[in-house]
């Protein structure tokens, strides 16, 4: 019995153990790695542009990674930021944004959260599910929906726009 109950422990502790090293593990993963799980080739302008995207909040455009990458890579275009901004969404290493705000975004809270849309001036702001007092969520819906994952935008005006 005492035997049984040891084993479990172990057992549990080999758990949270190997939880928690993935978690590092992950969380310390070098853009090289990350290529390599989601099959892109490794260049040094992604590299560079993937750290300067790390270091942006929130949910920047091409156009704004563009004016930070350009500092320090000045013979980037704006194409080639666009392009691989649009690989790096395609092969899973950044999420995008849903997508009638205009213009493409990119998701850099990696967090779940939600969204608050401004319609006139297209400010996004995140906001959590608790802020947001939605009902507990369900992981199957009608006709055999299987949920990934709850993103909800909404729609108004902020602070700044009921003003003006
Ligand atoms: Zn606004
Ligand atoms: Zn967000």
């Amino acid at each position: 019995m005492a035997r049984a109950k040891l084993n479990l422990l172990n057992d549990n502790f080999y758990h949270i153990f190997w939880d928690k090293l993935a978690f590092v593990q992950q969380r310390s993963s070098t853009f090289r790695q990350l290529c390599a799980e989601h099959g892109i080739a490794v260049t040094h302008q992604r590299q560079i542009l993937y750290e300067v995207m790390q270091g942006m909040d929130g949910h920047p455009s091409p156009e704004e990674v563009y004016a930070k990458i350009k500092k320090k890579v000045p013979a980037i275009s704006l194409a080639t930021v666009y392009k691989n901004i649009h690989l790096f969404v395609e092969s899973g290493i950044l999420r995008k944004m849903s997508m009638h705000h205009g213009s493409v975004r990119v998701e850099m809270n990696d967090e779940e959260h939600h969204h608050m849309v401004c319609s006139r001036c297209k400010a996004i702001t995140d906001i959590g599910e608790k802020e947001l007092g939605l009902a507990p969520r369900r992981r199957k819906l009608q006709d055999g929906f299987l949920v990934e994952r709850y993103a909800v935008d909404v729609i108004g005006l902020c602070a700044k726009c009921q003003q003006a």
